[in-house]
């Protein structure tokens, strides 16, 4: 919930590795298909079966176990687990 421009050096290298990773995930899983995405051949993606937290608040984290938080941030919403990603 911290404002971007607060984050330091080895913080933001930290969000990039992951958020590079992430993205990296989505591409190899062709997308993300909630309702109705596809791509450009019509397919569905296959990346919402990978997913680790989204829509998953108050359900057990798969890595520790601990009920994963659900809040609002600036009207959307995020769901993490508070001992993973402190
Ligand atoms: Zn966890």
């Amino acid at each position: 919930m911290r404002p971007a421009s607060s984050l330091n050096r080895e913080e933001l290298a930290r969000l990039h590795g992951s958020l590079r990773e992430v993205l990296l995930q989505g591409i190899d899983h062709r997308g993300t298909t909630f309702r109705d995405y596809v791509d450009g051949q019509g397919r569905e993606g296959g990346n919402q079966d990978y997913l680790k937290v989204y829509g998953r608040g108050g359900q057990p984290c798969f890595r520790c176990g601990h009920a994963l938080f659900k809040i609002k941030i600036a009207g959307r919403t995020a769901v993490f687990c508070p001992e993973c990603q402190k």
